[in-house]
């Protein structure tokens, strides 16, 4: 998708410190970390919010997920947050669907 600068990213035209690579997911550290540790776990197709997604794609949500497990463990992380932001009043800044994984510090709940 042209002038997403996650798509940049997924096609190396944007660097960016990645950790995690399949043939549909990425992952890479957040340029403005939230946490200690806080990496973006997105698809490589274009998708630009969890409201936009379809029965076909169940499957690549759970690879997101299963990348965040991993990602935690590889870290040796064992509390962390996984979290997505749908729409802008709920914090969504960049149009390609992404999950925040977040950790090394307490965590308030509720978020605000
Ligand atoms: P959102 O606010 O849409 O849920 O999250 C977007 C995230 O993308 C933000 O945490 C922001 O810091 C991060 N971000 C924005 N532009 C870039 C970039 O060019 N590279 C990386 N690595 N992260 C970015
Ligand atoms: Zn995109």
């Amino acid at each position: 998708m042209a002038n997403c600068i996650f798509c940049e990213i997924v096609e190396k035209t944007k660097q960016t410190r990645i950790i995690h690579e399949t043939d549909d997911v990425m992952a890479f550290h957040d340029l403005n970390p939230q946490a200690p540790v806080h990496i973006l776990i997105i698809p490589k197709r274009h998708i630009s919010k969890l409201a936009e997604i379809n029965d076909a794609d169940t499957e690549l949500l759970g690879k997101l997920q299963q990348a965040a497990m991993k990602i935690a463990k590889e870290l040796d992380l064992s509390d962390y947050r996984l979290v997505m932001n749908n729409g802008r009043k709920a914090g969504q800044t960049v149009d390609h669907l992404h999950y925040h994984l977040l950790g090394g510090r307490r965590l308030l709940w509720p978020p605000g």
